[in-house]
């Protein structure tokens, strides 16, 4: 089979990057030394980047997660253009594909069964879309927004403004333009490239599935770290409509701090949230499907995957319970005397524990074979 042919621009500005990252700022780091002043600005650089990228790219735009007032819809358009991803319409139309045909080699833009290097970089340096690079049928909402619309039109411009005006104003401001175009320029540019990168690669191979095994995305907290919160990407496949990938209070997850903090400013609104139950119901079917296949292997497999069954019904049994009673509460708060009011809560107590001892003594039973 021929293979596509190469995407010169992309390569040349991949590779120029990539080798001035590499060779020319670790020598002028030894040789002429950075400041702290120009190692802030280039961190503060990155993080735009990035969460116009996380934010903005992915969780508003390709899965409309939450809506966002114009002013940051803005800001965000114009770090994605910094960032060098391609343009906003772009970007999300290829992502919505990635979803929709997770894995399925011949249309997800990047899947992850190609391979580590295809769904890193690969992609990118062939024309391996043909005609439907252009088609952006599956993002006609996106066509119709204005700022969109705009950021398409003028991305070149934009990118070449951003990518150089930016450092070159630092650089000017602060006294040593090359140094600025050095660390906030190029070393940004592509550290922000290849974390962006990773949850496409690394994400798709490295991590636990917490929540579902129908695709390769994994949930990694280490990639997480690096990526603004996005490396919990298993989560992210199966629950695609919320606004956070890492749901825990302790998941790293910034991107998730940026939007639930632009809501108190009223910069973001309708922060969609997948509901508590669908969430643990995911979770211990997973664990179901990990136990079972571990236990099929052992001398009294029968006896076990039965005892596996009948502690995975008394879950299911008591989650539903604890979660029915959870949403009456909520419901009927208002139209309750006290003293309902005060059984009902009663009621959701005394489940809300049972649950939790259940799912202790289910996570004990299903880590004794994970
Ligand atoms: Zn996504
Ligand atoms: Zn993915």
């Amino acid at each position: 089979m021929t293979k596509p042919p190469l995407i010169w621009l992309n390569i040349v500005i991949f590779a120029t990057t990539f080798l001035i990252a590499l060779v020319v700022v670790p020598y002028r780091a030894i040789t002429h030394g950075f400041d702290t002043f120009e190692i802030l600005t280039a961190i503060a650089c990155f993080c735009y980047c990035g969460m116009s990228i996380t934010a903005g790219y992915h969780r508003l735009w390709s899965h409309r997660t939450y809506k966002a007032h114009a002013s940051l819809r803005f800001i965000y358009a114009i770090g994605g253009a910094f960032a060098l991803q391609n343009s906003i319409l772009h970007w999300c139309s290829d992502h919505r594909v990635h979803h929709k045909h997770v894995d399925n080699n011949d249309v997800d833009p990047y899947s992850a069964k190609r391979g580590f290097w295809f769904s890193h970089i690969g992609w990118m340096i062939r024309e391996h879309q043909g005609d439907a690079y252009s088609n952006y049928d599956n993002a006609r909402d996106l066509q119709k927004e204005k700022i969109v619309v705009w950021q398409h039109k003028y991305y070149v411009p934009l990118a070449i403004a951003t990518n150089f005006g930016i450092p070159l104003a630092l650089g000017w401001l602060h006294g040593d333009i090359i140094s600025s175009l050095l660390l906030a320029g190029v070393l940004r540019l592509v550290l922000s490239h290849h974390t962006t990168f990773f949850i496409n690669s690394l994400a798709h191979i490295w991590g636990k599935q917490t929540y579902t095994d129908k695709n390769t995305a994994r949930d990694n907290g280490i990639l997480a770290f690096f990526t603004f919160g996005e490396g919990y990407h298993n989560f992210h496949h199966i629950f695609e409509n919320d606004y956070r990938n890492g749901i825990r209070w302790y998941q790293y997850d910034p991107t998730k701090w940026l939007i639930k903090g632009c809501s108190y400013l009223n910069l973001t609104t309708n922060l969609r949230k997948t509901p508590e139950d669908k969430i643990a119901m995911a979770k211990a079917k997973m664990q179901l499907t990990v136990s079972k296949v571990k236990l099929e292997n052992k001398v009294n497999a029968d006896e076990l995957l039965a005892k596996l069954h009948h502690e995975y019904d008394i879950l299911v049994e008591k989650m539903s319970q604890f979660y029915h009673a959870k949403k009456q509460l909520i419901a009927d708060k208002s139209n309750l005397l006290e003293a309902e009011k005060q059984a009902l809560l009663k009621q959701y107590e005394e489940l809300k524990s049972a649950f939790a001892e259940q799912r202790r003594h289910w996570n004990a039973f299903t880590a004794q074979y994970a």
